[in-house]
């Protein structure tokens, strides 16, 4: 999500944040998104006939809320949010355009938001006019250096998982917390899930936070045969103790068989299930190792994750 959206969006709403924290809540609600959007693209509301003035009157200038500090770990994809800036995109999608500018995402605040969307129509604004305005407004850009600047409170960050698993006959072969019928499982002191694992190292890795062994040694007793989705929920419990947000999970198990892709919906189901955030922030892969090395023996099974959050 974080991709498609313009460098302007974002700092829309870093300045609907900020408005948030002026009005005593932690997250952004739907008018300081307006309200965000308002400073941010002034032009783009005045050739709406809106302004803040007129929306929000009494409300105090820009300048007396640029110095508003965000809170430590504060992000503005809550979940009413998330669906306007989803829509945003869908829109964006619609018309051809490859990120979501913040024309696109007023677009998205009035389909999405009944209250705002009869705050805007009562001066006149339609679906129409916004997408005629996008139309005329020059496309706006995912980078550029000043972002890194007003984004350092929570710009994404990148973490990479690898696991590796013997294979033997006789035991269960957890995949992504899916047994998988198969005539060996994986050896290893918890339920060997290795896709599971690579995501926790790729998790932990994005927070800087270590790594699996750090936080479910296998010298303790407590995590033999342990369920792997457990551990997943334990760095979903970190996640939300630091503030931090999944954006997505991509991974890539290796093994010569069984065949896989068949279970990759059930897999991302539970994953993000334990995760607590949708399937479709996670994308799995299958490969063989071409008949080479111990994965290719059937021998042992692998995998690679990677993850990329914010916080
Ligand atoms: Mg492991």
């Amino acid at each position: 999500m974080f991709e498609r959206i313009s460098e302007k969006s974002r700092r829309a709403m870093y300045y609907a944040m900020q408005e948030a924290i002026f009005d005593g809540v932690d997250s952004p609600e739907m008018k300081h998104v307006l309200m965000g959007l308002a400073r941010e693209n002034e032009a783009l509301f005045q050739e709406l006939n809106m302004s803040m003035e007129i929306l929000f009157p009494g409300r105090p200038a820009s300048e007396a809320l640029s110095k508003v500090e965000l809170k430590p770990g504060m992000h503005p994809f809550s979940k009413d949010i998330t669906p306007v800036i989803q829509r945003s995109i869908k829109e964006a999608d619609a018309l051809g355009h490859r990120i979501a500018g913040t024309g696109h995402l007023l677009l998205g605040v009035f389909l999405e938001n009944a209250e705002m969307r009869s705050l805007m129509q009562h001066l006149g604004v339609t679906a129409d006019g916004i997408r005629k305005r996008i139309a005329e407004e020059p496309a706006e850009k995912v980078f550029s250096s000043e972002m890194m600047k007003s984004y350092r409170g929570y710009m994404g960050r990148s973490g990479i998982g690898y696991d590796l698993h013997r294979l033997e006959p006789g035991r269960r072969l957890m995949i992504g917390g899916i047994e998988i019928p198969f005539d060996k499982g994986s050896v290893g002191h918890s339920d060997g899930d290795v896709l599971a694992h690579a995501i926790c190292d790729a998790l932990l890795g994005a927070a800087g936070l270590g790594d699996i062994g750090t936080h479910f040694p296998d010298s303790d007793p407590k995590w033999k045969g342990a369920d792997s989705l457990g551990f997943l929920k334990r760095i979903h419990e970190l996640f939300e103790k630091y503030g931090l947000h999944i954006f997505h999970i991509d991974a890539v198990v290796i093994a010569e068989r069984p065949k896989l892709g068949p279970h990759f919906p059930a897999m991302r189901e539970a994953l993000a299930n334990a995760l607590s955030i949708d399937a479709e922030q996670i994308n799995l892969k299958a490969k063989t190792n071409e008949g080479v090395d111990a994965i290719g023996r059937g021998e042992a099974i692998a995998a690679y994750a990677v993850a990329t959050i914010a916080g």
